[in-house]
């Protein structure tokens, strides 16, 4: 393995008690995000200081993913850093959570002796223990084979790892689906949903208490919430129950498989204001015999069905999906009636993979594996149609007002900020650069009239009252 480049730095308030200074890396995912902030918010609770840099804190501790080959080797790469620098007295202790130790828990602890701590995804009640006995060379390890969901109610302690002004909300652990390309469910175990009223008490906590506007709600597979607890998907009434809270401006619905997709919640998305007219909805495909070797229990045409209720429904709702290309058996006329599919579909928004041969998945025993070279091809394809999409999309927002977050001031021009609308999720989705004679604070709401567009991104100026 290479030599890795510098760590990366954060920030957090100090507490009053020194237990010892903790950093965290949060790498993957939301949900895993949303795991740092509670391990960062127990460990403050009983006295640690969450510092900035990396280099020069007690611990850094890593929050990793596996979910594909090339997450997993980020994953290393950011341990073996963390590694070098304690062994150069920059750092007194290293401990690994997350993804990467649930799916390769003894593997890990063989080839990584330098690691100080070990603790699975579900080890919150066990992370001040174990950043505590790593600081003290006791090498601890906090893995259980089933994940179990924590603080299934009452207050939470989180550390804000974003800003303030938005919050994921993760309502769910594990999945039920089965998808043959896919391993969460042997990381993170069948769906546990967090009971519906834990759930609400804390969107109130991160409205009232954190000043969050916008909350973005995530699991494995949100259209299930609830089967397993409640024996039917509550996800249409929660988004109800969150609309009702008070100074809550946006809500936004991530990871909904497309089977999950009912009447119901299509009209909650409609009837409720808050919600944002906005679903990322993966379809992963949309060549049968390819949907059907992905496990994926849907067609193409009764995909093309619940993308029409959706926009017969709800008019210029904003359509976010993730493909995979070639997955085994993926033939060139699956792929030419995948392409053609995006072409009638017309997704706002998308986010495309190469298949990831993942060991512990079914398909990893399929045979007809696609070589690299066309998977490639294949997705230089898909994305070159995508831009075009995306290109036509946003040129209609040209001469709109739009309502648009301010996330910041333009790193690159002082004269301008950045924001989404409704149609654009954090991280992901592409941006609004916001002209404005007054200067805008983070998490402000204003009209912008839209000027400008590229591919992913639309510029404006502030509709002065
Ligand atoms: S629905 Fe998502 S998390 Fe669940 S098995 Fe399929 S890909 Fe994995």
């Amino acid at each position: 393995m290479a030599t890795p480049p510098p760590l990366p730095a954060r920030s957090a308030p100090a507490p009053a008690r020194r237990a010892g200074t903790v950093s965290l890396i949060s790498l993957g995912c939301p949900r895993t995000l949303v795991d740092s902030e509670l391990y960062l918010g127990r460990l403050q609770r009983v006295g640690f200081q969450v510092v900035d840099a990396v280099e020069g804190s007690d611990t850094v501790l890593i929050n990793t993913c596996s979910f594909i080959q090339e997450s997993i080797q980020e994953s290393i790469d950011t341990i073996l850093r963390a590694v070098a620098l304690k062994k150069q007295g920059k750092v007194k202790a290293v401990v690994v959570g997350g993804c990467l130790v649930q799916r390769f828990k003894q593997q890990l602890i063989a080839e990584l002796p330098d690691v100080d701590g070990f603790v699975g995804v579900d080890g919150f009640e066990d992370i001040e223990t174990v950043v505590q006995r790593a600081l003290h060379g006791e090498h601890p390890e906090s893995l259980r084979s089933r994940p179990r969901l924590p603080h299934r109610g009452g207050r939470v302690a989180r550390t804000p790892l974003t800003p303030a002004h938005y919050a994921y909300l993760k309502i769910s652990e594990g999945c039920l689906k089965g998808c043959s390309f896919c391993v969460i469910p042997k990381i993170k175990g069948p769906l546990s949903s967090r009971p519906l009223e834990a759930v609400v008490e804390e969107a109130r906590q991160l409205v009232e208490e954190r000043g969050a506007r916008e909350l973005i709600v995530v699991g494995q597979d949100t259209s299930d919430y609830g089967v397993d607890l409640y024996r039917r998907p509550r996800t249409p009434e929660l988004l109800g129950r969150l609309a009702r809270i008070a100074g809550l401006r946006w809500i936004r619905l991530l990871y909904c498989h497309p089977r999950g997709i009912s009447d119901e919640l299509i009209q909650a998305i409609r009837d409720e204001p808050v919600v944002c007219k906005y679903l990322d909805m993966a379809i992963e495909h949309a060549d049968d015999a390819v949907l059907a070797r992905m496990n994926r229990g849907i067609t193409q045409a009764v995909l093309r069905e619940r993308i029409g209720a959706l926009r017969a429904e709800i008019p210029g709702i904003a359509l976010r999906t993730s493909i995979i290309v070639g997955f085994p058996g993926e033939t060139d006329p699956a792929f030419e009636r995948l392409l053609a599919f995006l072409r009638e579909a017309r997704f706002e928004r998308l986010g495309a993979f190469t298949y990831s041969h993942e060991e512990g998945s079914a398909a990893f025993r399929f045979p007809d594996q696609v070589p690299d070279a066309v998977k490639q091809e294949r997705f230089d394809r898909l994305m070159r149609l995508q831009q075009e999409i995306a290109a036509a999309v946003n040129a209609r927002a040209v001469g709109r007002t739009c309502e648009v977050l301010v996330d910041e001031p333009d790193p690159v021009d002082p004269r301008q900020f950045v924001g989404r609308t409704r149609a654009d999720c954090p991280e992901v989705d592409g941006v609004v650069y916001v002209r404005s004679r007054a200067p805008l604070a983070p998490g402000t709401f204003v009209p912008v009239r839209i000027t400008d567009s590229y591919e992913y991104d639309l510029v404006g100026h502030v509709v002065e009252a």
